[in-house]
């Protein structure tokens, strides 16, 4: 625990948490770039590939049912119990997250403060109409046909809410991400390697906005060299004690 992360902290009052795939890994669910996750085995599939043929995204339903045995049933951890907490107590106005995941839903955050930006892989849409489709009744459909399951509204493509490499990010929570990171006085992002844009053009921006820093990773990240605050830790293990939850 670093007692100058703890300083800043206690010093700010409007801070955003920005998470990625890291968080959760005390969860059971394996992040996308260290050693053995899931997507070394097996690559996401591109958004104008999901959308060239039924091949593709029957292929695209069945890497997703795959990967969904690591999430179905996965709770919150202590990370993301402390930032509930923090949330809770006013003190951390959004959390805006990269992960599909749906578990600082779970830890109790309410929902006006988490800011998806790319989407929850716990239902899926339609891409036509937009009309919600529960992962229990698309996977029937998948299992009794040869086909991808559509829309049983308007026959259109239905896919995970997720966003996919290629697809355009979601405007609304683009929008959302943005106003809460020029209004924040400390942005911590936490568990993230910092790789993936637009998402993480937010550290940056927060930074040059005049906001502090803070940087929580157990290995390196792209962006530590703009932090006021690195701590290469364990997430669960650093966050917990400010809120006294260990
Ligand atoms: P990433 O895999 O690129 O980076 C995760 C980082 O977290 C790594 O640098 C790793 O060293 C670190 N880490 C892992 N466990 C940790 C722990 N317990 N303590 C401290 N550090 C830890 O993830 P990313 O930057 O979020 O990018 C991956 C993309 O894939 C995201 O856009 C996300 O949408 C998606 N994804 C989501 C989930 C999920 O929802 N849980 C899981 C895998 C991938
Ligand atoms: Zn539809």
């Amino acid at each position: 625990m670093s007692s100058l992360f703890e300083q800043a902290i206690e010093q700010s009052s409007r801070i955003v948490m920005f998470t990625g795939a890291g968080i959760s890994t005390e969860s059971g669910i394996p992040d996308f770039r260290s050693p053995g996750g899931i997507w070394t085995k097996m690559s996401p599939i591109n958004f104008d590939v999901f959308l060239q043929s039924p091949e593709m995204r029957r292929e695209a339903w069945r890497r997703k049912f795959e990967i969904d045995k690591t999430l179905i049933g996965a709770d919150p951890n202590k990370g993301h119990m402390a930032i509930a907490k923090l949330v809770d107590i006013g003190k951390v106005t959004h959390v805006i997250t990269q992960n599909i995941d749906n578990l600082h839903q779970n830890s109790g955050v309410p929902p006006s403060k988490i800011i998806e930006l790319h989407g929850n892989g716990t239902y899926a849409k339609c891409l036509d109409c937009g009309t919600r489709h529960e992962l229990d009744e698309v996977k029937a459909l998948y299992d009794a046909s040869d086909d991808a399951p559509a829309c049983s509204q308007c026959k259109g493509i239905v896919k995970s809410a997720t966003v996919s490499f290629g697809q355009s990010m979601p405007e609304e929570e683009m929008r959302r991400a943005e106003e809460a990171t020029l209004a924040c006085d400390l942005f911590v992002a936490i568990g993230s390697s910092l790789q993936v844009y637009p998402a993480a053009g937010f550290p940056i921006l927060a930074k040059r906005n005049g906001a502090k820093l803070a940087i929580l990773n157990r290995e390196p990240t792209d962006l530590d060299q703009i932090a006021d605050i690195v701590i290469n830790a364990e997430i669960g293990a650093t966050l917990a004690p400010l809120v006294r939850l260990n």
